[in-house]
């Protein structure tokens, strides 16, 4: 086939509001309903087939965990290798497809995804997730812009050639996948992320070993039931649940590992680089190390902000997802002149959220992913009550009878550096600290210095000589800098998503620095016609 095709140009995929009275509301209801109602058995896809080895873990809502909607198969050690070796498998057939038809296969997926099981989807990440519907939709509206973005991307990658080819040469560049397999690591927070780390690399041309979150297999597994109906051929991505450090352990001491794309906490990156580390002789080629990872992200609210905007930004900010978003804001930096009129406005707001399991589309807030997370919320929440250096002034209760819920829990601290101020909690969890109004730049430094993470932050102000302080001095304080609007919510193709420090590699999922990770280029010089003397001038007599 000959032409220099060109991908469509995306636009964000708009979002359905599920308002009362809409066809979309009543179809969301039943598909959630049915989910309830069933059992969904989900094996290991290995070499395109589905493979099961009988040892079960079961898929429990989280916001009603008697509930089981669904058992997966878990990999042993021996269907791990077996992986590796089917993605190995495929590796040259992927690498040798054409790009456009590589990148076609995603298009459709995000047709397929975007149409066809929209409203599934939806209900199927409410949940597995325990999402509300506006929650669950920006989400699954994520991978679909990531589908396309990407393709659109990694068009513009390839069409990145060298600048000059003198006469008589042709210069090439070439766009090679990595030497190996990938390694695709998501959280459990976000389906978008769960089915952009494996396609990723993929659409790049190569080969994947993904292995989704435990407590959120179920939506991953039907991600990767898509990609298969949009014809992603066998081995290409191997869908492989299981314990984490055996899989790990069998990745990391492969000489084909090429790479890994990983999003999740802190100490679990670290391990995995160390691993990466000790095991640097075994492998072909330098792996890629790519991981996004935690945060302790602010609001940093000048005295000349405007009140109702930035409450409404703390709370959607610090309580959309339960506080479950690698951008939730988790401190915030209040001046004293505001400190009044900001906690009166956003008692008053927080009195009016409601909290509850997902198929009650009045609540605002669900519960925590799991029983772990909502032992080490609490614990944060406990502690609070008890300590000096600060105080509980809304919410700090819970109850896990039924289903994870924690009250939303304001925080004041009277520490800058109390512990909540500082480390991740992952959770409906606000810690504010109370500064004087005159210690602005002061308070920014400190801001800047409290925590290890660089993730996102916003600053709230109406003067520009404040907005400029805090973008200056927090410069390397967040990867993702707002003002005057909430430091979550980022969207593919408008803002790269990715933090520095503790928070990760920093290569922006959702845009062409992601993509340049997975491939490993190949420069090609062509001579037509080459010298058949090697002698210069200047050797003349
Ligand atoms: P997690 O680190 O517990 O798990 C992430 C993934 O790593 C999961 O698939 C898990 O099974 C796997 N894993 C755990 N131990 C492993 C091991 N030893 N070897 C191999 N894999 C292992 O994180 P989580 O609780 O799923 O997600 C929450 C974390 O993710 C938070 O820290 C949050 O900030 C972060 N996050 C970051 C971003 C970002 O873009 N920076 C986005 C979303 C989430």
């Amino acid at each position: 086939m000959a032409g220099v095709f060109k991908v469509p140009k995306p636009k964000n995929e708009p979002i359905i509001d599920y308002a009362p009275g809409t066809p979309e509301r009543e179809k969301l209801l039943e598909e959630l309903r049915k989910i309830r109602e069933t059992r969904l058995e989900i094996p290991l896809i290995i070499g395109g087939k589905e493979v099961k080895t009988d040892d079960l873990g079961e898929c429990r809502l989280p916001h009603d965990h008697g509930t089981v909607i669904g058992v997966y198969h878990r990999a042993g050690e021996e269907e791990v290798k077996a992986a590796i070796e089917a993605a190995m498998e495929a590796r040259e057939k992927w690498m040798e497809m054409p790009w456009d038809h590589r990148l076609a296969i995603f298009l459709k997926a995000a047709e397929l995804m975007s149409k066809k099981y929209r409203i599934y989807m939806d209900a199927v990440v409410m949940h597995v997730h325990s999402k509300n519907p506006f929650q669950a939709e920006i989400d699954v509206a994520e991978l679909i812009d990531f589908w396309r973005f990407n393709a659109y991307y990694a068009w513009k990658i390839y069409g990145e050639q060298p600048e000059y080819s003198p006469t008589g040469t042709w210069n090439r560049m070439e766009y090679r996948p990595l030497e190996g397999f990938i390694f695709a690591v998501p959280p459990f927070n976000f389906i978008s992320i769960g089915g952009n780390l494996p396609t990723a690399p993929a659409m790049m041309g190569n080969v994947v070993l993904w292995k989704p979150s435990r407590t959120v297999v179920y939506s991953n597994y039907i991600v990767m039931k898509i990609l298969m109906e949009a014809g992603l051929p066998a081995g290409v991505i191997n869908f492989v649940v299981g314990n984490s450090r055996m899989i790990g352990d069998i990745v990391f001491k492969d000489p084909n590992f090429a790479g890994v794309h990983f999003t999740g906490s802190t100490a679990v990156f670290k391990g995995m680089w160390k691993a990466i580390g000790e095991n640097i002789d075994r492998y072909r080629t330098y792996p890629r190390i790519v991981g996004e990872t935690g945060g302790k992200d602010f609001v940093f609210v000048h005295s000349s902000a405007k009140v109702p905007e930035t409450v409404t930004a703390i709370i959607r900010g610090a309580f959309e997802y339960q506080g479950q978003k690698c951008s939730a804001v988790s401190r915030a930096y209040i001046p004293e002149s505001l400190w009044e009129p900001i906690w009166e406005m956003m008692e008053r707001e927080l009195n009016t959220i409601k909290m509850g399991p997902v198929d009650d589309l009045s609540n605002f807030v669900n519960a925590v992913i799991d029983g772990s997370a909502f032992k080490s919320i609490v614990r944060y929440i406990e502690e609070a009550k008890k300590a000096e250096e600060a105080e509980v002034i809304y919410g700090g209760n819970y109850d896990d009878s039924r289903g994870y819920f924690i009250e939303p829990t304001v925080i004041r601290a009277y520490d800058p550096k109390y512990v909540t101020m500082v480390e991740e909690i992952f959770g409906p969890v606000l810690t504010v600290y109370v500064y004087e109004d005159e210690k602005y730049e002061e308070t920014l430094k400190l801001c800047d210095e409290t925590s290890p993470y660089g993730l996102t932050g916003a600053v709230f102000a109406t003067d520009r000589e404040a907005i400029v302080k805090a973008e200056r001095i927090l410069r390397h304080a967040a990867g993702n800098f707002y003002i005057n609007d909430k430091p979550t919510g980022a969207i593919v193709g408008q803002q790269p998503f990715g933090g520095s420090r503790a928070s990760g590699t920093n290569d922006k999922a959702g845009s062409w620095l992601n993509l340049i990770r997975w491939v490993t280029p190949r420069t090609i010089k062509e001579n037509f016609l080459p010298p058949e003397d090697y002698r210069y001038p200047f050797l003349g007599e």
